[in-house]
């Protein structure tokens, strides 16, 4: 991602020459441009500033090309007589700001005492409360209405009550609307609603999303037919070139290192030794590393309602748990979609300290097709967390409690006392 400059951004070609230039910088439609390339004469050019100031101009952006000394104190009175801030920016057209992203964020030496991150997904959660709690004062810029917009609505929810309370600024449904230097500090300009805001800091993260590293292969040539998404294969890892596999990041839709080694797998066994395995039989968990984690494993409740599948969903809270209470881990849940009127796992979501740990008891009961039944009927060790897991199995038995059923029941009962 190109973090552009302040006029690119806007949208606005500059001319860029030899030149001391003042740029008059508004908001929305009134934006104007004073181009005075050549003029040296600071009152001339203010003079031509001065024509374009509107009402909702809100700053003056100082840009200084070739070498010119430009008569700062001027400029500032100037600005002052006219309400307007001044951005100093000599590098801003030049350059792109310098931004972090996941491959050099690890390589910082110092903490950056206010970062900004930008993309409210694993990634950019994980770091956000990384840096948090080191002690960076963040600000977490998500576009959508959420954090973590692909999980369950409640777990998301819950991790941005969680990022609040530990100090982190949250800007949802934000559009950034540019991003400048100002000497070190790096200013983000956002608008959310009808209004605008300003974030300055010390550092930018940008996490939001990566693209595939498909460039200088020659894909063509070999007839490996890709898009923006990565490369194409079928559902046994195959490329359009029969006698190429992928496998990975590259042509999945899950992107996580486990999933990664469980297509490389297939991909051996298929290319190598006239395997059928198909890439779309894996039962795939994941895990987002905040705390607590979001561990899920197969539909969430959304797909199954895509897919017209008519599903149970069975919430045990972990303040039910008593482990987790005496662990003090009472924020989470444990959550199961099964199919109606039975007990098959479709999907879970796992929100715990150790969520991540705790999914692969699900995963393992899809891939092996035992039901919620066979899960609940394992033993537990009593304390632990993983008993949401089982208290997951007693609920589904109590659904099964009709009042037919019921009524049997205490007649039995009943008839059993004489
Ligand atoms: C910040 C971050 C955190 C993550 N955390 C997790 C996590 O907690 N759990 C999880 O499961 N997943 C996580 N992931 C995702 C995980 O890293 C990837 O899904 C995984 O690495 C995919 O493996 P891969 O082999 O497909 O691709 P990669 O690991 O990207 O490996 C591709 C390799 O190919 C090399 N390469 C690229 N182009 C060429 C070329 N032309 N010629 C030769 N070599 C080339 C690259 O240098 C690289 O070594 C995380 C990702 C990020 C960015």
């Amino acid at each position: 991602m190109a973090l552009g400059t302040s006029l690119t951004l806007w949208g606005l070609a500059t001319g860029r020459g030899p030149a001391l230039r003042f740029a008059v910088w508004s908001a929305g439609p009134a934006l104007a441009i004073a181009d005075i390339e050549g003029e040296q004469s600071l009152n001339i050019s203010l003079r031509s500033i001065e024509a374009c100031i509107t009402p909702r101009t809100r700053a003056i952006l100082v840009v200084h090309y070739g070498g010119y000394a430009c008569d700062m104190p001027g400029i500032l009175s100037f600005a002052q007589k006219h309400g307007l801030a001044v951005i100093e920016d000599a590098a801003a057209l030049a350059a792109d700001v310098p931004y972090l992203t996941n491959e050099t964020v690890f390589s910082l030496t110092a903490l950056p005492p206010r970062l900004a991150v930008i993309g409210g997904g694993p990634i950019g959660c994980e770091l956000a409360q990384a840096f948090a709690r080191f002690g960076s004062r963040v600000s977490l810029i998500e576009s959508g209405p959420h954090l973590l917009g692909r999980e369950d609505a409640d777990a998301a929810a819950l991790i941005e009550t969680v990022l609040r309370r530990e100090g982190i600024e949250l800007y949802l449904e934000a559009k950034i609307l540019e991003v400048v230097t100002a000497g070190e500090e790096k200013i983000i300009r956002l608008q959310r609603g009808d209004g605008g805001g300003e974030i300055r800091v010390d550092a930018i993260l940008v996490g939001a999303g990566r693209t595939p590293n498909i460039e200088g292969l020659d894909l063509e040539r070999g007839g490996i037919i890709y898009d923006r998404s990565g490369i194409k294969v079928n559902d046994r890892l195959q490329t359009s070139n029969p006698l190429v596999y992928a496998a990975g990041d590259i042509c999945s839709p899950y992107k996580f290192t486990h999933t990664a080694d469980a297509q490389a797998r297939i991909l051996i066994a298929n290319a190598l030794f006239m395997g059928r395995q198909k890439a779309s039989a894996l039962v795939v968990p994941w895990c987002t590393y905040t705390d607590p984690e979001i561990a899920h494993v197969g539909l969430y409740e959304r797909d199954a309602e895509r897919q017209g599948i008519k599903i149970t969903t069975l919430t045990v809270p972990l303040a039910t748990i008593d482990r987790a209470v005496i662990d003090g881990d009472t924020e989470g849940f444990a959550r199961i979609h099964l199919r109606r009127g039975s007990d098959q796992i479709l999907g879970a979501t796992i929100v715990a300290r150790h969520g991540g740990e705790m999914i692969s008891e699900l995963s393992l009961a899809m891939t092996g097709g035992l039901g919620l039944a066979a899960v609940g009927r394992t033993i537990h060790p009593y304390p632990t967390q993983a008993e949401a897991i089982r208290k997951l199995a007693d609920a589904w038995n109590r659904t099964r409690l009709t009042p037919t059923v019921k009524r049997l029941l205490g007649g039995w009962l009943q008839w059993r006392r004489r």
